[in-house]
């Protein structure tokens, strides 16, 4: 039997086990210096959990700071456009920021004032992760530091500028491919040298236990309202979910509540870029191979001599070239399947959406949409799809903008 056989049976709550593994993915792949820092906060973030006033003050900060719940919104136009399966948004677009970020910036913010730390840093790669800690932080009066790799910084102008508008120092990474891996390298030396006081929030499914389990149970918000607001307005749950997956977030936040539900189809959207062509893309189970990224286990895009890739995807934010490991498991599982979305699609769509809806959907979520029509498209009108839309895309109109070939001023 398969690893991945062996723990099929394993109920979705009992996992990550004790030591963060998936089955064979996940795990705690750092320095000495840093296990026990994760040894604290693993700690710190059990006691938390379990404790009803924790709880209540996230759900507080969660409902007036953040805006929840999001509305799960009937897609009319786009249904009709495709004349298959009825399409349901989960608006997580419409959350104070932009995007489903702040679940985790708050819920990761109140468990640092929970441990006392004073200072937050966190890395980010389009910036919506830096831009919702900096919210949350300013919110706390807790000192925010956010690294970003030099050439996001430039691509990302704006959330620079909207972040050091909320108050946090925005560092530039001048190492590697001055990107996300690289402001990852940074933000984690930074803690190791101030462990003391620093707390470094991470902002996507992904690194050494126990973020992957925390990060997740912070969005599991997303499919537990979803679940209640779909058997309140079509008295059944839908047939299909489909969620984008950079470091996995998201999709594993409005799957997780869905997992036992054997009947409805889970679908994971990673970005296929130019195509899946060694570099032009960012499709990790489309060739990634197993191995050890920035403190976990998981799929990774390497070259023949375990050299991290290069990616590409139009989207900043699915652009990064590991897995998080419970989608690693889930996929070797058969429980949740995958697909990609190319760029030149994603552009259609984005254009479909804003025409159809008047919602301007984030590049990453059009991923997610890009393959909910294909699937609404091939299904009969009493079946139900659910994309989540992980965030809006005012941040992208300039990118867009820029390749549709339209002057601005
Ligand atoms: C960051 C981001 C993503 C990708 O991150 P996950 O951890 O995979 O969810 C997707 N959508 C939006 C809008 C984002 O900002």
């Amino acid at each position: 039997m398969s690893a991945a056989e062996t723990s099929a049976s394993l109920r979705p709550e009992s996992l990550p086990d004790a030591a963060g593994h998936f089955g064979p993915f996940g795990g705690v792949y750092v320095p000495e210096t840093l296990m026990t820092a994760l040894k604290e906060l693993g700690e710190a973030y059990d006691a938390a959990r379990r404790d009803p006033v924790y709880q209540e003050e996230l759900n507080r900060h969660l409902k007036e700071f953040a805006g929840r719940p999001t509305e799960l919104y009937f897609a009319e136009r786009l249904t009709q456009h495709c004349g298959g399966a009825k399409i349901y948004f989960k608006r997580e677009d419409l959350l104070h920021t932009g995007a489903h970020k702040i679940n985790n910036a708050l819920g990761q913010v109140l468990l640092a004032l929970r441990m006392g730390k004073t200072r937050i840093i966190a890395e980010t790669g389009a910036g919506q992760h830096g831009v919702a800690t900096a919210a949350v932080c300013a919110k706390f009066g807790l000192q925010c530091v956010i690294y970003m790799g030099a050439v996001d910084m430039e691509r990302q102008a704006l959330n620079v500028f909207r972040m050091r508008l909320m108050g946090a120092e925005v560092r530039g990474v001048e190492a590697g491919q001055k990107t996300l891996k690289d402001a990852v390298n940074e933000a984690m030396r930074d803690w190791v040298t101030n462990v003391r006081d620093t707390h470094y929030i991470l902002g996507s499914a992904l690194g050494a236990h126990p973020y992957p389990m925390m990060v997740r149970d912070f969005h599991r918000v997303i499919g537990r309202e979803a679940k209640a607001q779909i058997l309140a307005r079509e008295g059944r749950l839908p047939d299909e979910i489909v969620a984008c997956v950079g470091g996995g977030s998201n999709a594993i936040g409005v799957f997780f509540d869905f997992l036992e539900d054997a009947a409805v189809r889970l679908i994971g959207v990673e970005a296929g870029g130019r195509g899946i062509v060694r570099g032009e893309h960012a499709a990790r189970f489309e060739g990634g191979k197993l191995g050890v990224l920035q403190g976990s286990k998981t799929y990774i895009l390497q070259n023949p001599d375990g050299q991290i890739e290069l990616t590409h995807s139009v989207s900043a934010g699915l652009d990064y070239a590991a897995i998080g490991p419970e989608h690693a498991y889930y996929r070797d599982t058969g429980r949740i399947s995958y697909a990609y979305a190319c760029d030149d699609e994603v552009m259609e769509v984005f254009q479909l959406c804003s025409r159809l809806e008047g919602i301007i959907p984030a590049l990453e979520s059009t991923h997610a949409l890009v393959e909910g029509l294909k699937r609404a498209k091939a299904l009969p009108k009493d079946k139900i799809v659910l994309v989540n839309l992980s965030g809006r895309g005012d941040k992208d109109v300039n990118q867009v903008a820029k390749l549709l070939g339209v002057t601005l001023r």
